[in-house]
């Protein structure tokens, strides 16, 4: 009877680890495209944080100026971050040269940004945000280079850079 019952224990935790084995790395890239840590901070929090030009890009889905951002002519290598909460959005072997005088990327990290469709300008653009704390970059357009066709239209005052 015992000798059953141990059996039977050896073949059931036998599965659980095989079991565990085969979620986990499901549970992984889960936890990845959903940053469970998600920012909620009130309008005041938000202007206390950032300057009033970052605080009308990333809040307000404002514009900036083109060719006015400095990180538009970077080529160092590094990450950029999410200037509101410091969450890492691109990498710079993302970014090339579009000539649109915003920061342009032809893709971004895994799960570091969401898309919602806007009206603005009437014409429906696909705007995108940073996953963490839903402060706006820019908008993704269908006309970027090989290999995924894209152009990440980001604004400058929206990013920080960290080199390597
Ligand atoms: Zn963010």
């Amino acid at each position: 009877m015992n000798q059953f019952l141990s059996r039977r224990s050896f073949i059931l935790i036998l599965t659980m680890s095989l079991l565990k084995i085969i979620f986990k790395p499901i549970q992984v890239l889960a936890s990845s495209d959903t940053p469970q840590d998600k920012w909620k901070l009130s309008k005041d929090e938000w202007k206390s944080r950032l300057s009033p030009e970052s605080y009308y890009i990333l809040r307000e889905e404002g514009t900036e100026r083109a060719f006015s951002s400095q990180l538009n002519n970077e080529k160092r290598k590094g990450v950029f971050h999410c200037a509101g909460c410091d969450f890492p959005l691109f990498l710079s072997d993302q970014k090339y040269d579009s000539g649109t005088g915003w920061p342009s990327f032809w893709d971004s990290i895994k799960g570091s940004v969401e898309t919602k469709v806007d009206f603005k300008l009437i014409v429906p653009r696909t705007e995108y945000h940073c996953s963490r704390c839903g402060g706006h970059q820019g908008h993704v357009f269908n006309d970027g280079p090989l290999p995924t066709g894209k152009r990440f239209c980001n604004n400058g005052l929206a990013l920080r850079f960290v080199p390597d």
